[in-house]
């Protein structure tokens, strides 16, 4: 698969990840080593149906240096 294009701060579009188009990708991006890593999005909208996207901040944790509370989330659009 083809990395997905940065193309905005999550939050800046939609409050709740049911809010979003459905071509969007949800990724994060590490506030430290500047990795991003995308999620899938059935498994968020399941767990996080009713929650409001900038309070989940908190839970993203970058996979590869482990820092977590401060990192952002992007918004993706797929390469065609
Ligand atoms: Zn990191």
């Amino acid at each position: 698969m083809e990395r997905p294009k940065e193309v905005d701060d999550l939050y800046d579009i939609a409050g709740k990840f049911a809010d979003l188009s459905g071509w969007a990708l949800i990724g994060g991006r590490c506030a430290r080593c500047e990795r991003e890593g995308w999620i899938n999005r059935d498994w968020l909208e399941a767990k996080f149906s009713n929650a409001i996207i900038s309070e989940l901040t908190p839970k993203l944790r970058c996979r590869k240096c482990g820092n977590k509370g401060n990192n952002r989330w992007i918004l993706g659009k797929p390469f065609r």
